[in-house]
């Protein structure tokens, strides 16, 4: 856990935290976010101590980092900025070897490392391995960053606006390894990002900064749905409020199962019919078994792309199937009026 108490600091004239006290939970992500200049570098910065408060402490575990030493305490923290911020006299794998080689990691034990690493980021190992940071596209560089933060699989990742340079596929991609990644590890992560969609996807908590203050910390759905001010309720967007509640939840949340209707036996024989509507009595399934005009969408889905999906087909049901295409109920849309459950 990493506690902030009434950290405050100035640049000049310029104070860019005033006062900040907060706590960022182990195991979980948090999402800062606010305007340029709001002060959300330096809070990532100075809890990797590459900037020292003027007032107030930063604890780690309960202990005050200042009393650590800076090298040992960074080995403990992946640290990643939005250029990537690789060595450009280093090629790819010497760059995500850095902190494994000063850990005295065995050669062999890097070199797989740097493999699975490049894997999961979407590089190709013997394409990537031998490149020079100059013979990256900026969006490579980034992933490559990522890779050399997590290498020595730290307790910590600090990542500054770390898919800014990517295209939205790719970077879906990579919110989605990130997710993985995080729950396998159990890794704290601090995630300044100024994509609002992208902090309320990942993070388990939000911390909305402005002008060095915070604002807001909540979970993404207390800050939609209980915003603490004004301030807080126009920088999340009034007119999309709606759409970010339901991204937040998925298909699953809120389909009307099969077996709930009595349909059970039917749908496993026929996944295409029993989707349609599992409540029409066995018969009428039977009738209308030549017309599937929708094609089941995954409860995994959130529930703003399945609305979407929805009003492109202009139908107000969705029949809904699991990971390996077995039916497990219908989406209603007229359930998403409805509180969530
Ligand atoms: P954000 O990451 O939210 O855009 P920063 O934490 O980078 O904001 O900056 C907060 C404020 O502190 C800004 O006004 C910025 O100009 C100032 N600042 C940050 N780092 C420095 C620095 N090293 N020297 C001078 N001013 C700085
Ligand atoms: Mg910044």
């Amino acid at each position: 856990m990493i506690t902030l108490q009434s950290v405050s600091k100035a640049f000049g004239a310029s104070q860019a935290l005033a006062d900040v006290s907060l706590t960022l939970p182990a195991g979980q992500i948090t999402a800062l976010i606010g305007a340029s200049g709001s002060g959300k570098s330096t809070l990532l910065r100075l809890i990797n101590r590459l900037v020292q408060p003027d007032s107030g402490q930063v604890l780690l575990n309960g202990q005050d980092i200042s009393a650590l030493a800076p090298d040992a305490l960074r080995r403990r923290m992946g640290y990643v900025i939005q250029s990537g911020g690789l060595f450009p006299h280093w090629t790819v794998a010497r760059n995500i070897a850095t902190v494994p080689r000063l850990l005295g990691w065995p050669a062999a034990r890097i070199d797989a490392r740097i493999d699975e690493l490049l894997a999961l980021l979407g590089l190709a190992p013997p394409v990537y391995r031998q490149r020079y940071p100059h013979q990256l596209s900026g969006g490579q560089q980034q992933r490559v960053g990522v890779a050399r933060a997590l290498a020595a699989r730290p307790e910590i990742l600090l990542m500054d606006e770390p898919f800014g340079a990517l295209d939205p596929l790719t970077r879906s991609a990579l919110q989605a390894a990130l997710l993985r990644i995080q729950r396998a590890s159990g890794q704290t992560i601090v995630l300044v990002t100024h994509d609002i969609d992208e902090a309320l996807h990942l993070a388990h908590q939000v911390v909305l900064l402005d002008h060095g203050r915070v604002l807001q910390a909540g979970a993404p759905a207390q800050l939609l749905g209980q915003p603490a001010s004004t301030a807080v309720a126009d920088f999340l967007g009034r007119a999309q409020t709606g759409l970010r509640l339901l991204a937040l939840q998925s298909v699953a949340d809120r389909l009307r199962p099969v077996a709930a209707l009595g349909a059970a036996a039917a749908a496993a024989d026929n996944p295409a019919i029993s989707a349609i509507d599992a409540n029409r009595p066995i018969s009428a399934i039977s009738a209308i078994s030549a017309i599937s005009p929708v094609s089941p969408i995954s409860a995994s889905l959130n529930l703003r792309d399945a609305l979407s999906l929805a009003l492109a087909r202009q139908v107000d049901r969705l029949p809904v199937v699991d990971a390996i295409g077995r039916p497990l109920g219908t989406l209603h849309l007229a359930d998403l009026l409805r509180p969530a459950p």
